[in-house]
């Protein structure tokens, strides 16, 4: 896997200051994306293990609030075993800290995914320019939810996150 870039505090992707990596490659094309840069899977730099242990050490700041990953396609077949470990060895670590991931894929194509044990909120579905309302907080579309994983899965139905 290649990643675009790392935001070393990041207070637009998720509540409170954040870490964020933005992967590199995704095939959805969505009219109008924001970040048309992350799409081409051979750009940016290249993704290895001491890149987890970067991210991670950054994590640890207390006043950390937690990793979002973002693209890109986090969750494309090319990327979502390396996504996973990272989110594992995130959540293993920081089991008090939250992971949020945004994705094209919706959740329900993702039920049997590893990563979900690991996610606290996905914000789900490909950006739909017909859709756009920037008075969103975390997405660009109306069709996208920003799901609460942990509820959902324990409810077996998608529960949304209440803020
Ligand atoms: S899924 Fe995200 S990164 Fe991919 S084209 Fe759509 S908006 Fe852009």
């Amino acid at each position: 896997m290649r990643y675009n870039k790392i935001r070393k505090m990041d207070i637009s992707n998720g509540p409170g200051i954040r870490i964020s990596i933005f992967v590199q490659g995704c095939t959805f094309n969505c009219k109008n994306c924001f970040n048309p840069e992350t799409h081409d899977f051979n750009s940016g730099e290249k993704f290895t293990k001491d890149t987890i242990n970067s991210i991670l050490e950054l994590c640890s700041k207390e006043y950390i609030s937690g990793l979002s990953i973002l693209g890109g396609e986090p969750l494309h077949p090319k990327n979502i075993q390396e996504v996973t470990l990272l989110a594992k060895e995130f959540k293993q670590k920081y089991p008090n800290k939250t992971l949020w991931v945004w994705s094209g894929f919706e959740f329900e194509m993702l039920k049997n995914k590893e990563i979900l044990n690991y996610i606290d909120v996905l914000v789900d579905g490909q950006y739909v320019d017909d859709l756009h309302n920037p008075k969103l907080k975390w997405c660009g579309s109306s069709n996208q939810r920003v799901i609460d994983v942990i509820k959902s899965l324990k409810n077996d139905k998608i529960i949304l996150l209440e803020e």
